[in-house]
């Protein structure tokens, strides 16, 4: 098997299995006891959630642990939203679902949303932004680097205006926590969302980092945990684990980077040269190391994943979590393209131990089927 959907879900590391395996078995302790059997799982919590804190240089008491992404998404804009009672949210057209049905829920609830539109290579304008604030408006929330087409969005730039105004700035850095550098004053970031299973970490368990000067009233109620914000039995194992995998993930960031930009680029070289009528989505430069999306005309998307599956290849089209709808990509909208050219639309993201023998057997594939669907379509 080829695995290229990286950006779906990785594969959890060796080195987070071993962290997380004592808390799976013997130590089972609710981290919330008394007895120093508990009291151990607590310290496997506080402990990571000191080591995440100091890979992104914040204070552990601004982190909560979460379920994953998605809960660090709808937490930081339902809260915002109940603080602020009534308003306006500045979000973009390409956020992951997360983000946008937590809009979406907000504006049946009484909430105005713009959605500001990107460019063709994906970006959110500053000058854009700084036009679509209004006097009401309490929360921006821009993602770091888009999941589809890897576009790394000028968070710093966008953070200065929100804070230039006083207004709240939420960024949703899934993909982008562990593969570039995050700057949280630099950028002005008021509430960052993570994800342990897009770095080699566990799935099901990610977090939030909320400001400690912000005040943002709790997402589930229930026991204390979590400083009382965010109820419930905390995942030892999967903290434990996230921490492991994000050390990792920061201490070898840049040489990755590298190394999967090489491959990325000379992926991109082979089918830019070996496919006619195809063209690249999202920037050049300023792109995700891992990303990799085309669009090919004249074929499905689906059925250019269904082949490369038949070849052992995993890539993916849209987000995971839209493909199965017949909705095309509403990045690839926003970027502008038509329906048909949104259609086939395929996401090839490497990973840490992608090879160079697999990006060139990926191009080989792909070039085979391109031609087989395209003379299918035409006899
Ligand atoms: C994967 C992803 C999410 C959702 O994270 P989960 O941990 O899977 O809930 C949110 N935003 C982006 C950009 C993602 O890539």
């Amino acid at each position: 098997m080829i695995y290229m959907d990286n950006a779906a879900t990785t594969a959890l590391s060796r080195e987070a299995l071993q962290e997380m395996l004592p808390y799976l078995t013997e130590c089972y302790g609710n981290a919330s006891s008394i007895y120093r059997f508990g009291q151990r799982a607590r310290k496997a919590v506080e402990d990571s959630r000191r080591r995440l804190a100091s890979l992104l240089g914040v204070r552990p008491m601004e982190l909560y642990f979460t379920s994953g992404g998605t809960e660090a998404d709808n937490w930081a804009l339902l809260a915002a939203a109940e603080n602020a009672g009534g308003g306006h949210i500045i979000t973009s057209a390409i956020e992951h679902h997360a983000v946008l049905n937590s809009c979406k829920y907000l504006e049946r609830r009484g909430f105005s949303v713009s959605y500001l539109p990107v460019d063709r290579r994906g970006f959110v304008r500053p000058e854009t932004l700084e036009r679509e604030i209004r006097e009401d408006t309490f929360l921006i929330s821009i993602m770091a680097a888009n999941n589809e087409i890897g576009t790394v969005q000028p968070i710093a730039e966008l953070g200065t205006i929100a804070h230039r105004h006083g207004i709240l700035f939420h960024t949703d850095a899934v993909q982008a926590f562990g593969q570039i550098p995050i700057d949280i004053e630099g950028m002005h970031i008021d509430l960052l969302s993570a994800s342990a299973h897009k770095l080699y970490g566990p799935k099901g368990v990610g977090l939030l980092y909320l400001r400690r000067s912000v005040r943002l009233p709790a997402l589930l109620h229930g026991g204390a945990q979590e400083r009382g914000k965010r109820a419930g039995t905390e995942n030892v194992a999967g903290i434990a684990g996230f921490a492991r995998a994000a050390e990792l993930a920061f201490s070898d960031m840049s040489e990755r980077a590298a190394r999967e930009s090489v491959l990325r680029d000379h992926l991109i070289a082979r089918i830019e040269r070996e496919i006619p009528d195809c063209f690249l989505n999202g920037d050049r430069r300023e792109r995700l190391p891992n990303n990799v999306n085309f669009c090919i005309r004249g074929v499905e998307g689906e059925s250019l994943l269904i082949r490369l599956d038949q070849q052992g290849i995993c890539a993916g089209s849209g987000a995971a979590c839209s493909s199965g709808s017949l909705e095309p990509s509403h990045v690839l909208r926003a970027l502008g393209l038509s329906h048909a050219d949104a259609y086939g639309s395929l996401r090839l993201s490497l990973g840490r131990e992608t090879t160079r023998e697999e990006t060139d057997l990926t191009a080989d594939s792909l070039r085979e089927i391109v031609r087989e669907l395209r003379t299918q379509q035409e006899s």
